[in-house]
């Protein structure tokens, strides 16, 4: 999926099965077993950079040997690839942060300090220079559209669509500012409120010649321990309306799971048909076809089946709240590991790079605005390098200009920073159609 090949590929294997190109086998009964993280890997040097590679012996001299005909790699990248991709780290912990999610603080990625680089795409091309050697003929990475070096997925969670007065309001009160409480009030009784801005967001993005993803919510309640879901109804009559006018301009409508959805199958299943309904499509109907959970929740033992069961073709959930970067090693869309049944999942997921919320948080990062591109421009150079698809999250709430932090302006630096790259602008759907 991330190389574009033509003809037969030499096998690829552990010594025993003597394959063309032989891996060394590295992780002894790691995976009979379930600890959840590894022996430390080794830093090895590939590509003119320090990579870590997990289950490698000892090796001495080059990762690599070329012989006529034969190539050999003397690190593991099957099992190393393997261990990053299932998510293995995250499946066989117990630690969960307040929301229910596996904290980066907890990953291997966060204490050998690697969550800007996608290991994995490295580790492949370890592959990629051994099955060229052995067939002679050169194994390109994957395009997305024509000349366009890498695709990018712009998406928006709409969480929110009226409560932008809240925040100023609850300010006022603890100054005991009557006045200026007083005009929030009136504001928002009087005009719309700032968030409710789903036409402008669209607009915003058309600039670019750019569709989007927006991921709605299908529950307006409270979950069990609090945490808000929605501020508004999808089925409430203008809603229902702006939904359709975005689907009407070539956007992407989604399914964003609320709380509860990333553990019951069920609840989210019912979610997708209320979407469906809105866009008034039969059941079978694959035009909403993606999903993100709300607040990222993702629980490894159950969200998978969830998935599958209400049949999404992708999902992108799968990104660090606390840290923009790769969480699973791998700027590529993959197929998750169904660690229950042996086989790879049914969906794809398309990983979540970068969260408006990560780069200036109280819990997460604290950047300043003129911070924000110079932080996250060497991991957009490494999905450019391998062709991959930068995934985007920018909630409508901070198309308010009263954002000055992680707000429009900010949003439109990453824009048009990645127009001048000459990305492909893609939605999850197009994504799918592609991989298929
Ligand atoms: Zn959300």
């Amino acid at each position: 999926m991330a190389y574009e090949v033509e003809g037969e590929l030499p096998t690829i294997g552990y010594a025993a099965t003597r394959p063309s190109i032989e891996i060394a086998n590295g992780a002894g009964d790691f995976f009979s077993q379930t600890e959840p993280f590894p022996s430390p890997p080794a830093f090895l040097a590939w590509m003119g950079r320090e990579l870590p590679f997990f289950f490698t012996p000892h090796i001495e001299g080059s990762l690599l040997t070329l012989a006529p005909g034969r190539a050999e790699i003397h690190v593991d990248i099957v099992s190393a690839a393997f261990y990053l991709l299932s998510g293995w780290q995250e499946y066989f912990s117990n630690k969960r942060d307040q929301h229910g999610r596996f904290p980066f603080s907890a990953s291997v990625q966060d204490f050998f300090g690697f969550v800007e680089v996608p290991v994995v795409n490295y580790y492949f091309d370890v592959l990629r220079v051994a099955v060229e050697h052995v067939t002679g003929q050169p194994l390109r990475p994957r395009r997305w559209v024509a000349d366009a070096p890498f695709a990018t997925f712009v998406t928006h969670d709409i969480d929110n669509l009226y409560s932008a007065w809240k925040e100023p309001a609850k300010e006022a009160l603890r100054r005991r500012n009557w006045l200026g409480f007083g005009q929030q009030l009136w504001r928002r009784w009087t005009r719309p409120d700032a968030w409710d801005n789903l036409k402008q967001v669209g607009e915003e993005v058309a600039r670019y010649g750019a569709k989007s993803a927006f991921f709605f919510l299908g529950s307006h309640r409270p979950s069990e321990t609090g945490t808000p879901n929605a501020d508004y109804r999808i089925n409430a009559g203008d809603i229902k309306q702006q939904i359709r006018l975005l689907r009407d301009w070539g956007n992407e409508i989604a399914v964003h799971g609320s709380i509860g959805t990333s553990d019951f199958d069920l609840a989210l299943t019912l979610e997708h048909l209320a979407l469906l309904e809105v866009l008034e499509l039969m059941p079978e109907a694959r035009e909403v076809c993606g999903n993100r959970f709300h607040y990222l929740r993702w629980e490894p033992r159950h969200t998978p089946f969830a998935l599958e069961t209400t049949g999404f073709e992708y999902d992108s959930t799968l990104g660090f709240a606390e840290h923009f970067g790769f969480r699973h090693s791998y700027c590529h869309p993959f197929h998750p590991y169904d660690f229950a049944n042996n086989r790879p999942c049914g969906f794809l997921e398309i990983p979540l790079n970068l969260m408006d919320a990560t780069l200036h948080h109280p819990r997460y990062l604290q950047l300043a605005p003129d911070e924000i591109l110079p932080a996250v421009e060497p991991m957009l150079r490494e999905i450019e390098r391998f062709g991959g698809v930068f995934t985007l999250l920018w909630h409508n709430e901070n198309f308010d200009p009263a954002n000055t932090v992680n707000g429009p302006r900010e949003f439109h630096r990453i824009m048009a920073y990645l127009r001048s790259r000459q990305t492909a602008f893609l939605t999850g759907r197009a994504i799918c159609e592609m991989v298929k």
